[in-house]
């Protein structure tokens, strides 16, 4: 890293890049490539993003631009915030022009399809040289945006890396604890999309406060056997990535996989869903990868496949949470 203050750029402008862009450039320079060019004005002209994060302010100093080879020429670090299906096209375009060494911190929570591979196996396939990680926890956008307190875990191959890069994004209000585990990280924040559609359907149907907490705790098993059987710290499953961010997203309003789970429970279809939400949910394309890795692993995860089950082979959705129920464990 330069010996002036690092200067850190954002790769997305959706409602997590866009905070994170936001706390980074508390502490140091931080510019946002986006694509949008609305969404470039409305951030360099009136400190918002009101696309995906309404009235909230960010920072003031946060630049934006959609000229991608100016925002990553001069770059200390990167971070990937765009949706999964296009970080590889964009990791593409961005490795012309950046210097070497430099870091990418992926926020993505999600998995490439057809590949199933994580975020930083792109990055080292794209980019190599580039040390990979990853930055997740349960970080409702928007809550972090308008300072509730919350925390994340950044996983570096380097502890080192981790450390140097936790300053980056640490504030009063949000705690940045750090990791060499940069597969489990990866795994939990992909995994918990999957479970937090169901638990969504759940709701959808009304089923009780003690089904939604039997479910997002057998899902955190699920998550944990899957993500150690192909090379991750169980350890890192009940920390701030795994049980920390499956308890928010099963459990806002605000999160996308949820808001799929209810709408697929109130009968509508996945495009209707899709546009009235005009967000990506990871979770719908992660299920088939899902299941894809755990039958590599000789894995069974009753919970994932009801979700498959429904999203993917035109199950009923109410057949799939009665299914699912009876799945729960001591029924087995
Ligand atoms: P969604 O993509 O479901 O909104 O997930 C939010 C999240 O990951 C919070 O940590």
């Amino acid at each position: 890293m330069a010996s002036r203050n690092p200067r850190v750029t954002v790769l997305g402008g959706g409602s997590w890049g866009t905070t994170i862009g936001s706390l980074a450039a508390r502490n140091t320079e931080t510019v946002l490539w986006a694509r949008n060019e609305e969404t470039v004005t409305d951030i360099n002209e009136r400190s918002r993003n009101s696309r995906y994060l309404q009235d909230i302010p960010v920072t003031k100093t946060l630049r934006a631009t959609t000229d991608l080879e100016e925002a990553v020429a001069e770059a200390d670090v990167l971070v990937l915030g765009v949706p999964s299906q296009h970080s590889r096209g964009v990791l593409e375009q961005v490795t012309k022009h950046v210097r070497p060494w430099v870091p990418v911190v992926s926020l993505v929570k999600g998995l490439e399809q057809g590949s199933s591979k994580r975020m930083t196996a792109i990055v080292e396939e794209v980019m190599p040289g580039h040390p990979a990680g990853v930055l997740a926890g349960p970080n409702i956008a928007r809550e972090v945006l308008q300072g509730y307190a919350a925390a994340a875990t950044i996983a570096m191959p380097e502890h080192r890396q981790a450390e140097m890069l936790q300053e980056l994004f640490r504030t009063n209000l949000f705690r940045v604890y750090t990791t060499t585990d940069v597969t489990g990280v990866e795994y939990a924040g992909s995994l918990k999309n999957v479970y937090a559609i169901a638990v969504g359907v759940g709701d959808g149907l009304e089923a009780g406060d003690n089904t939604r907490a039997m479910v997002i705790t057998r899902a955190l098993r699920e998550m944990t056997r899957l993500g150690v059987s192909l090379g991750g710290d169980a350890m890192t499953f009940n920390g701030l990535a795994g049980m920390g961010d499956l308890i928010a997203t099963c459990t806002s309003p605000f999160s996308r996989n949820r808001t799929v789970g209810v709408g697929l429970a109130q009968g509508k279809s996945l495009d209707q869903i899709a546009a009235e939400m005009n967000q990506v949910a990871e979770g719908v394309k992660t299920v088939a990868t899902v299941m894809k890795l755990a039958a590599e692993q000789g894995i069974d995860l009753p919970i994932a496949r009801e979700m498959d089950a429904v999203l993917n082979h035109g199950q009923p959705v109410k057949e799939t949470y009665r299914g699912l129920l009876r799945q729960a464990p001591g029924h087995e």
